[in-house]
């Protein structure tokens, strides 16, 4: 059975980007695919985080990966900082990492842009990433575009290690949804929507209540004229609002197109905060009951005993093949 993993920070909020871009894959890959879904805290922390609130986000974002509908007895869920082989390969793959390579990546340079210090750990965290990927030889990895660069990398870093120290890894491939692979910001459709972005009217959380859904969608930013229709170039936040509409109803963007012909920008609006209440509305509901329930810290236990076992094994080949003594 092939492998699939992916990952989410939790680094704020979990928002419909992060929804759509990635979890609605996870859940339908679950079932024919030995699926890993993690929550990557070692990555959070590569900008600066509150320890409480880290905690707290932390577990939450475990919690919306079931209630997303990941099954536990299916897919391993846990967190990232609990199998420490991924730390230990990152490292590893550090070094056969180019200083030129994680300059070019966009990430990077949109995440330390105007900051006056930048901490060293969000220049090389690409190299985590791939080791999060290579360290279970996964086949498949969900995510939205914005982590396709990333993804390069990791599938360069396998080919270069195959290269010098022998034939080992799987070279991975991105598994990116067709429509709604990159949401948008609402108060500015030229920037992605993240969860770690201080303006909350920026994002649909998936923890908003319904009011506050209604309420960000009506803000949400359009250009002034009256055509509901898909053009990204030219109509960048209309076709941002019917991508999440599409993804949260079913609908095709043709079919969303139709409907609002000749309508205003107001009724779809309306529409469309129903249609995201509608969809997040069971998802917050499960959500309650399994923070309710505390069984998250016994799945995150049983994830991560799971992925431990394969995890530790590839360590530990690499650190052959790469020249390290054994210890006794
Ligand atoms: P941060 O701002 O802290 O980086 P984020 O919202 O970008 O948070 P990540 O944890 O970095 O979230 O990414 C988790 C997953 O969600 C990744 O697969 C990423 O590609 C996907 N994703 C993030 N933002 C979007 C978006 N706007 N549209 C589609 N997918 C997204
Ligand atoms: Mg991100």
């Amino acid at each position: 059975m092939k492998t699939v993993l992916s990952g989410i920070q939790p680094s704020g909020k979990l928002t419909l980007g992060n929804y759509i871009g990635a979890m609605k894959n996870f859940v339908k890959l679950q079932n024919d695919y030995q699926c890993n879904f993690m929550v990557v805290d070692l990555h959070a922390i590569t900008v600066p985080q509150e320890p409480e609130a880290l905690r707290e986000q932390s577990e939450a974002v475990a919690a919306l990966f079931i209630a997303a509908g990941i099954d536990p007895n299916k897919a391993n869920v846990y967190m990232q900082s609990h199998v420490p082989p991924h730390a230990e390969l990152g490292w590893l793959l550090t070094t056969l990492t180019s200083m030129g390579e994680l300059e070019r990546m966009t990430q990077f340079k949109d995440k330390s842009a105007g900051k006056d210090s930048v901490g060293a750990g969000l220049f090389v965290y690409p190299a985590l990433m791939a080791a999060d990927i290579l360290v279970y030889n996964a086949d498949l990895v969900p995510v939205g575009e914005d982590q396709k660069q990333h993804l390069e990398l990791a599938r360069d870093l396998a080919g270069r290690f195959n290269h010098r120290f022998g034939d080992y890894f799987t070279i991975p491939e991105p598994y990116i949804p067709e429509v709604g692979a990159r949401i948008m910001s609402l108060d500015d459709a030229s920037k992605k929507m993240s969860k770690s972005n201080p303006n909350p009217g920026s994002y649909i959380a998936l923890l908003d209540p319904p009011d506050v859904i209604r309420k960000k969608i009506s803000r949400a930013t359009t250009d002034s004229g009256k055509e509901i229709r898909y053009a990204p170039d030219e109509k960048p936040e209309i076709s941002n609002l019917m991508s999440i509409y599409s993804q949260c109803s079913g609908m095709s963007l043709q079919e969303i197109q139709d409907k609002y012909e000749g309508q205003m920008y107001g009724g779809f609006k309306k529409d469309l905060g129903e249609v995201i209440v509608a969809t997040l509305e069971p998802l917050q509901q499960k959500y309650d009951e399994i923070r309710k329930s505390g069984q998250i810290h016994d799945i995150l236990a049983q994830g991560a005993d799971k992925a431990m076992e394969k995890a530790s094994r590839t360590v530990a080949e690499v650190k052959e093949r790469m020249g390290f003594l054994p210890a006794k």
